[in-house]
């Protein structure tokens, strides 16, 4: 190019507002549209910021990340579970991010320490019950239900699902393999059926008197709940008296090769923000990371509970044992 014309682009580029330079945002979301929508609208009315994004689940985004390396278009990576941001870490596809905003609104156990991922929601994986057959005195924690008095009285989804996968770690994280291994043994053994495909199969099992309890994230119950509102379940909170209930997290990160670095940013900062948290949350029926922001009205009502403190990176770290753990014990 000559100096003359490489003069005149540079001049040109110059006339353009700096806006349409650089106010644009790539995201790749592992989180269902009609959850991020609402809240990317809000922001491109407060800020101008355009935010183009695709939907997909987890595994095919991480890939699709991975497989573009550095001429990806993504500058975000919004997902689900501790697990799968930690994977997403792992494989270098995010960038380590510092942000004094971001510190203060997440809370150290929900983020990456390197600042690679940041959680934007807190969900509750705890036990749901049959209000006909079990009353919440017979309850306790997670490791109660490996207890021979629930022998065909337990329901569970598949191990394949990373929530499963991220539970066990953080029982390997607490007890070591040993005797995370029995609890996992002791629950294949109160099985009153094969393992479900989802949550809401669970529950649907226990409401149908196939078993007693099981084990699910807090916003399929609330999803229920909502379309049946009499329905004879209850939520129990894990571990009260112990290590609390296990928490995971939905969150996200800036990627490593991202073109607009600091849009990315500043929309994970609002994100995290009081003013952003409610609405995020309570689109899924999720808790807030922000402790400034105000829960849903039906998640608020389910009470309050301790919540595991445990960092949430541990469920990563240590999923591929918990999947080799659960193999072992005979937990499909
Ligand atoms: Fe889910």
């Amino acid at each position: 190019m000559s100096r003359l014309i490489l003069g005149a682009v540079l001049a040109g580029t110059l006339l353009v507002p700096t806006h349409s330079l650089a106010e644009e945002v790539v995201v790749y979301s592992a989180r269902k549209e009609h959850l991020i929508k609402p809240l990317f609208d809000r922001y491109t009315a407060e800020t101008g910021v355009s935010i183009k994004y695709i939907t997909d689940k987890a595994g095919p985004l991480l890939q699709r990340l991975r497989a573009e390396g550095k001429r990806t278009p993504a500058d975000l990576l919004i997902t689900v579970d501790a697990g799968n941001l930690w994977h997403a870490a792992e494989s270098g596809v995010l960038a380590e991010v510092d942000s004094p905003v971001l510190a203060a609104n997440v809370p150290a156990n929900l983020r990456d320490r390197e600042g690679r991922w940041f959680g934007l929601s807190e969900r509750a994986r705890t036990i749901v019950y049959s209000t006909d057959r079990v009353q919440p005195a017979d309850l306790d924690s997670y490791e109660d239900l490996a207890d021979p008095k629930w022998k065909g009285r337990l329901c569970l989804r598949t191990s394949k699902k990373v929530y499963n996968q991220s539970l066990v770690a953080t029982l390997i994280a607490r007890h070591g393999e040993e005797k995370a291994e029995k609890i996992v043994r002791g629950w294949v053994a109160n099985l009153a059926a094969a393992p479900f495909s989802n949550d809401t199969k669970a529950m649907q099992a226990v409401e149908a008197g196939q078993c007693d309890v099981t084990i699910v994230n807090t916003y399929y119950f609330g999803r229920l709940q909502k379309k049946q509102p009499d329905i004879k379940l209850a939520l129990f909170w894990a571990n009260q008296e112990s290590s609390g209930t296990h928490i995971n997290v939905s969150g996200a990160g800036v990627t490593r090769h991202a073109k607009h670095p600091d849009v990315a940013r500043k929309l994970l900062e609002w994100l995290s923000s009081a003013a952003a948290q409610g609405e995020f949350a309570a689109r899924n029926m999720e808790f807030p990371v922000n402790p400034k922001a105000t829960p849903d009205e039906t998640v608020s009502a389910w009470g309050e509970f301790k919540a595991d403190e445990l960092n949430v990176n541990e469920a990563g770290r240590l999923q591929s044992a918990a999947i080799r753990l659960m193999d072992r014990a005979g937990y499909r």
